[in-house]
């Protein structure tokens, strides 16, 4: 297919880098024209002016942009010049309802959208080593796999449009800690609907990973906790720990929250299950709003906490 990329910021130079090493690449834009100038002269393709002339020349447009209001912007310039049966993905960092919104704008010109957020930082970029995780189409996501296999490593389909913002937003959630983290993003993901047993294998390779996330998410899917690291254990440790900060006057809040959750679950008799059990409290977070509220379709290996 004759590729565009619209984005050239520091996940979007190195990703049409490597959309040129396979011989996908034809035109280039970025709102900074110097950027797509230089890189098109480098590489010897069409530096297009504006979105719209580089969608003439494409059947399929890969973007990179930075944020929700940026998406809508440039998907509004391509759509009326895109040929009809056309392909954009959308690789930037958006919410699952912007995703829909901009799937609902380009089908109106006959064009198909795949939100397409990537993990892995600029070094996943530069090296082509991304986790990419796809919603739209299972048409569309065949037609842009060899497009996001020449970015990525792990690509995967996740369903329907904003089906891969919401992996992405799993993976955001596992980042702001371990073990909690892990339950948190694994409830959120059970609560959209997403197929974990695909979400722990394509994120385990993503730049949020972790231990915890590759041998203790697989106990949140299945609903079973056997003793690895026993969460009266950890919690003995912690005291020790919040024992330990307390002589320089400090308090950890992770520590602290994390003993105030294994102390409910000890209380519930969960003290002698795996750590991974605090999932158990984390899905309480999503029955509490009224159950699943999952969007997408065709979920598996739904965890039973
Ligand atoms: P960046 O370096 O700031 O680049 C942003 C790019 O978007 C630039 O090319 C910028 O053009 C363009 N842009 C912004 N607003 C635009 C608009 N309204 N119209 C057209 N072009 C516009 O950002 P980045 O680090 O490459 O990140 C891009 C996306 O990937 C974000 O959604 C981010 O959350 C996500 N992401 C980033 C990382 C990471 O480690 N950096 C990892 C995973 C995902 P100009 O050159 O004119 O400014």
């Amino acid at each position: 297919m004759r590729t565009g990329f619209i984005g050239l910021g520091a996940m979007g130079m190195h990703m049409a880098r490597n959309l040129h090493r396979a011989g996908l690449l034809r035109a280039v834009w970025n709102r900074t024209g110097a950027k797509a100038q230089t890189l098109a002269a480098e590489l010897g393709v069409v530096a297009a002016v504006n979105p719209g002339e580089l969608a003439a020349q494409c059947d399929a447009v890969v973007m990179c942009v930075s944020a929700d209001a940026d998406v809508i912007e440039v998907v509004n310039a391509l759509a009326p010049r895109l040929p009809r049966g056309a392909l954009v993905i959308d690789c930037s960092t958006v919410s699952a309802a912007t995703a829909r919104e901009a799937a609902r704008l380009l089908a109106g010109h006959g064009v198909e959208f795949l939100d397409c957020p990537v993990s892995g930082g600029v070094e996943g970029a530069r090296d082509a080593q991304l986790a990419i995780m796809a919603g739209g189409s299972e048409a569309a996501f065949a037609r842009a796999t060899p497009i996001l296999q020449a970015m990525g490593r792990a690509v995967t389909h996740f369903g329907p449009s904003g089906s891969g913002q919401a992996a992405k937003a799993t993976n955001q959630i596992m980042c702001a800690g371990i073990i909690e983290a892990v339950a948190e993003a694994m409830s959120f993901a059970h609560a959209q609907g997403l197929p974990l047993d695909k979400l722990i294998d394509t994120l385990g390779k993503g730049a949020g990973s972790s231990w915890y996330f590759v041998h203790r998410a697989p106990n949140m899917m299945r609903g079973s906790y056997p003793a690895g690291f026993r969460v009266r254990l950890h919690a003995k440790d912690l005291s020790i720990c919040r024992e330990m900060a307390a002589r320089f006057g400090a308090t950890l809040p992770v520590v602290e929250r994390m003993l105030g959750e294994y102390a409910e679950l000890i209380a519930e008799g969960y003290g002698d299950e795996d750590i991974s059990a605090t999932y158990r409290l984390k899905t309480g977070l999503f029955r509490q709003g009224g159950g699943s509220g999952g969007e997408g379709t065709g979920a598996t290996g739904r965890g039973s906490a």
